[in-house]
Order: C-alpha cells, then sequence, then structure tokens
C-alpha cells in the first residue's frame, strides 16, 4: 500500500523553511500531496495560481513523489478524499504547537483514520515565516537564505 501524506498550508510564498519539511516528508511516504489552501478571507502576496506556478518550477525537479494541489473547506475531509494516512505539519516554536495541537486534536475526531505528523524545524529555519518573510522584504531587507532564488526573483516583480 502507497503511504500518502498531505502537507497543507497556505505558502505565500513557500521558504525554505516549507522545503526542508517537504524533503523530509519524502523520506517518509510514498507520496506527498503540497495542498495549497484557498482562503478567501486572506489577501495574499501571491494568487493561488502564482504560488501553484512557484511550486511546481521549485519542486518538480527536486522531489518526483511531490504534487501539488488546491482546496477549500475541512482539511479532514480533503485527506480522506485523498485517501492520505497523514497531515504533515511543521513545529517552529512552543507558539506554533498550541495551535497545531487544537487543529490535530480536531482533525482526529473529524478523520479518525488520518493521523498528525509534526517535523521539528532545524534551528537555521525555526524563526522563518512566510509572514516575517514577506514584512522584510516590503521594508527592503534581504531575504536569501529564506526562501529559494526563484521566489526572490518572482517578490522583485511583485514591486
Ligand atoms: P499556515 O498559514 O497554515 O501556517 P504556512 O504555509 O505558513 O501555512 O505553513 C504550513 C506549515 O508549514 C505549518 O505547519 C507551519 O508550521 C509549517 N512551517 C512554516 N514555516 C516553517 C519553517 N520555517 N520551518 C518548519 N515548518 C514551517
Amino acid at each position: 500500500m502507497k503511504r500518502r501524506a498531505i502537507y497543507p498550508g497556505s505558502f505565500d510564498p513557500l521558504t525554505n523553511g516549507h522545503l526542508d519539511i517537504i524533503e523530509r516528508a519524502c523520506h517518509l511516504f510514498d507520496e506527498v500531496t503540497v495542498a495549497i489552501l484557498v482562503n478567501p478571507n486572506k489577501a495574499p502576496m501571491f494568487t493561488v495560481e502564482e504560488r501553484i506556478e512557484i511550486l511546481h518550477e521549485v519542486l518538480d525537479a527536486k522531489f518526483a513523489q511531490v504534487n501539488i494541489d488546491t482546496f477549500s473547506g475541512l482539511l479532514a475531509e480533503y485527506a480522506m478524499k485523498k485517501r492520505a494516512q497523514a497531515v504533515v505539519r511543521g513545529i517552529r516554536a512552543i507558539s506554533d504547537y498550541e495551535y497545531e495541537l487544537q487543529m490535530a486534536l480536531m482533525n482526529r475526531r473529524l478523520a479518525p483514520s488520518v493521523e498528525t505528523i509534526f517535523l521539528m524545524a532545524p534551528q537555521e529555519y525555526s524563526f522563518i515565516s512566510s509572514r516575517l518573510v514577506k514584512e522584510v522584504f516590503k521594508l527592503g531587507g534581504s531575504v536569501e537564505g529564506f526562501v529559494p532564488p526563484f521566489v526572490i526573483e518572482r517578490m522583485k516583480n511583485k514591486i
């Protein structure tokens, strides 16, 4: 049986922290779906289409078992529909833990067959978030080393 995992998130934009989680998830699962949550309430830097394009550009050549998708609504339902055994999430600090625990317990209630797997961020990426990367970039700071070079190019095109 194929072991499938979903790695859900906003990926606005994809960071090296996300990439690290994706690479490690590939060691654990036969198939990893990076799933962009379509959230109409958020004002993103990149449209969903742009984020899909970035993910393909950065991931396709590197990871044969990764596929890219979008979803809206309940993650638990999406994971069951995809017949995934697991949802992968990254934990950077204690501040992530509280929210992630709540989500994992709710998702277990909604989809008991789907396990949530947490991967700890390595120290060098533990302070990186899409939000902070966008903030630093907008204020003129360098985001080199925090996101893939292709993402930097796309961010530059935005302004
Ligand atoms: P969300 O908006 O759902 O937090 P993100 O795209 O920011 O979506 O993050 C998706 C997942 O990746 C979350 O589990 C988050 O904790 C994790 N993550 C984000 N940045 C990092 C990082 N630097 N290192 C490890 N995990 C991370």
